[in-house]
């Protein structure tokens, strides 16, 4: 027997010529994850639950359904299983889900406390840092394993600015883009060699001698990077539709394809394939446009251009509202889509999703936070923001307008949690649970204790 609980009171999210079919009482999986998660959680759904509530007037209502992942799995499970069979399966069935973040160890050592994330050489039963019992072999990351194994193939990350929000740039009102990162292929496909095995010298010889390729110093750990076309496809089409769909300027397909060719540069030819055989009423590439059109851009089409990933960093800096929509491989779209919640006031309030044909799953971008555990105090904007993301997948629109409002309007009243406050003069501190109260409050949502 699965260890989640079916809610009663709802129902499947079905899936219907390629588009999800939502009912009023959709069953939504999800997990608060670990650290700051529960905190965050807490905030989010009183935020998401309030503007539902208000919006529909009990006439539609979010089914949550716990399962579990990280910390929670281990409790629920055994001391081994992070990500139990069972949680993906729950994804996969329910379509849509929200996630908190979740502790992913990095270095050489053997086992990680899930509770501070204190990464340890040996297993002794209680954590020598925090004392606690949580104690797991090193794993690979949960996040990924889901995007994998669930083949979420985008990662989706609206990056606009609030007004109010502290940030680095003089103009962050310029900056409103979509990127979409390819999730499952590059330094995703996770293929390394480990200098001084016996795999690394097969390797290094197959590629040295048969290939008669150069590699420097034979003392070199190999990674491989598959950038396929199928991949690349189905990303550029996904973000092309979006922009179609939401009346988008522009996609811009980024890559580094001027020293990769075959992978990068592959990248960008198959992006414009796509574009131009699938959506050839609606786009105009850049070629065209200045070719054929005297750089005219014909009402309503999105225009296709592409751009080198290090100059897309300069550009996002200098002249970001030339830049709507970004379809990207996965390396420049990790680095491109911190840069860009940085610069439009961190990570704090940057959400984001992974999306597949059928699925998607929504979350926090930022990680667990481990030093602020259990104070009721970091930011919930990533999640909640998620939350409004998969509100508008979901079709509910009044909701998710909803929040941006209260939102907006508690960072204008600078009453905000720790990391705004910090660079913000004059605003009061909050907790992370007074922080959601006071969206719900200022949506004109029925006051909720914080
Ligand atoms: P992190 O958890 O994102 O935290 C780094 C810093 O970012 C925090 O110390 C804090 O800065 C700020 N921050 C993060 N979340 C915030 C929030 N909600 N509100 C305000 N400030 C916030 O990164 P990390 O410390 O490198 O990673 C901790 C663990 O999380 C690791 O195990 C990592 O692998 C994992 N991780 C998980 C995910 C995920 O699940 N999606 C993503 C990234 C990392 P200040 O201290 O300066 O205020």
């Amino acid at each position: 027997m699965a260890k989640y609980t079916v809610p009663a009171n709802g129902a499947k999210i079905g899936y219907k010529d390629g588009k999800i079919q939502v009912p009023d009482n959709p069953i939504v999986p999800y997990f608060p994850g670990d650290g700051t998660g529960p905190d965050i959680w807490k905030a989010t759904k009183i935020v998401l639950d309030g503007a539902v509530e208000l919006a529909y007037k009990g006439k539609k209502k979010i089914a949550w359904m716990e399962v579990y992942a990280g910390l929670s799995a281990l409790k629920a499970y055994d001391k081994d299983t992070v990500l139990p069979q069972e949680t993906l399966d729950a994804f996969k069935e329910y379509r849509v889900g929200l996630k908190g973040p979740l502790t992913t160890p990095a270095g050489s050592f053997k086992f990680v406390c899930l509770d501070c994330a204190a990464e340890l050489m040996d297993r002794p039963a209680n954590c020598p840092k925090c004392k606690s019992e949580w104690i797991t072999p090193r794993f690979r990351s949960v996040n990924v394993g889901l995007r994998q194994k669930l083949d979420l193939y985008a990662c989706v990350r609206p990056v606009r600015w609030f007004t109010g929000v502290p940030c680095p740039v003089k103009s962050p009102e310029k900056f409103n883009i979509v990127i979409f990162r390819e999730n499952t292929e590059d330094i995703y496909a996770g293929i390394e060699f480990e200098w001084g095995t016996a795999e690394q010298k097969q390797v290094y010889e197959f590629i040295t001698k048969t290939m008669k390729k150069n590699i420097p110093f034979p003392d070199s750990g190999i990674g491989i990077k598959p950038i396929s076309k199928t991949g690349s496809q189905r990303l550029a089409r996904m973000a092309i539709k979006y922009a179609i769909d939401h009346k988008k300027p522009s996609v811009t397909l980024v890559h580094k394809g001027n020293i990769q060719k075959f992978t990068e540069g592959a990248f960008r030819d198959w992006g414009y394939e796509v574009a131009v055989t699938e959506f050839r009423e609606h786009v105009v590439t850049e070629a065209e446009l200045w070719d054929k059109l005297d750089g005219k851009m014909p009402a309503g089409k999105v225009l296709i251009k592409d751009r080198i990933a290090d100059q897309t960093f300069q550009q996002f800096l200098l002249r970001p509202d030339e830049y709507s929509v970004i379809a990207t491989t996965n390396l420049n779209g990790d680095y491109l889509s911190d840069a860009a919640v940085a610069q439009v006031g961190g990570l704090g309030i940057g959400p984001g999703a992974n999306i597949g044909d059928g699925c998607a799953i929504f979350e926090a971008t930022h990680g667990t936070a481990p030093k602020y555990t259990n104070k009721d105090m970091v930011n919930p904007g990533s999640l909640i923001l998620s939350g409004v993301m998969m509100l508008e997948h979901m079709g509910w629109q009044e909701a998710a307008d909803l929040i941006v409002k209260g939102l907006e309007k508690t960072i204008a009243a600078k009453t905000v949690t720790y990391d705004f406050e910090r660079q913000m003069p004059g605003a009061t501190k909050i907790k992370c649970s007074e922080f959601g109260a006071a969206i719900v409050k200022n949506m004109g949502g029925a006051a909720v204790a914080a």
